[in-house]
């Protein structure tokens, strides 16, 4: 992908983000206090003025921006690590200005690594890494398999999927859903959602330019 159509796709991301505030903010009200929603939406529509008003020379700074926005305007406990994942997954990255699926998985796992020390969360504890590390492992088995970019995105779409719904089985560690405890269970976890949610828009957004087929 180009750095024209990275930067494409994240518009196309944000505004997906943006819209699923309402059902965000629903699932946080559940077993938290409601803010998730709004922190997405507010924190996306920050990336997606970023995004208009920048001219990138490489794709790594659209991650770095990507995050840093997300950090600055989000907010709550998720701002900070939606944006460790962008900022944390590109740093020391060589610069590119065309990504592979082995770039995306790379920059990914990194992300996911960095989340995982900073939140000290593992997955099972009903938080974003119960979307994010099934749809990363997914992402590196379509690399080993050379599956095609279009094809591994939607795959690991369905693995965040699943991950989502396992989150119905646990009850929370972290973040305010933490207080809900036991309550928890039977309630999909709101961080999960999100993550699930970007990357069904990434996929989306590949099927329609049908990238890597
Ligand atoms: P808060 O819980 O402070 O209200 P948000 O509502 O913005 O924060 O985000 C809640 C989401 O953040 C949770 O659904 C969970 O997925 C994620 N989260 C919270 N703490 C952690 C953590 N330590 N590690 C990973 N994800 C976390
Ligand atoms: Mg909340």
């Amino acid at each position: 992908m180009t750095i024209r159509e990275v930067q494409d796709m994240f518009l196309y991301v944000s505004k997906k983000m943006i819209e699923s505030e309402p059902i965000l903010t629903e699932i946080d009200l559940k077993i938290g206090d409601g803010d998730h929603g709004v922190g997405i939406a507010i924190g996306f529509r920050g990336v997606e003025n970023k995004l208009n008003n920048s001219t990138y020379l490489s794709i790594n700074k659209i991650f770095k921006d990507i995050g840093f926005t997300l950090l600055a305007e989000m907010g709550g406990a998720s701002g900070v690590l939606f944006g460790t994942i962008f900022i944390s997954g590109i740093v020391n990255y060589p610069p590119k200005d065309d990504f592979t699926l082995n770039d995306f998985t790379k920059v990914f796992s990194k992300g996911l690594e960095a989340l995982k020390e900073r939140g000290k969360a593992k997955i099972g504890d009903k938080t974003m890494i119960d979307s994010l590390e099934p749809a990363v492992l997914s992402l590196k088995a379509s690399v080993n398999h050379k599956v095609s970019m279009e094809k591994a995105f939607l795959l690991a779409t369905n693995a965040a999927l699943d991950g989502v719904e396992m989150t119905k089985m646990f009850p929370a560690k972290f973040g305010r859903a933490k207080y809900y405890r036991e309550k928890s269970i039977g309630f999909q976890d709101a961080g999960a959602t999100s993550i699930y949610l970007m990357m069904r828009s990434m996929s989306e957004w590949m099927s329609k330019k049908k990238v890597g087929v």
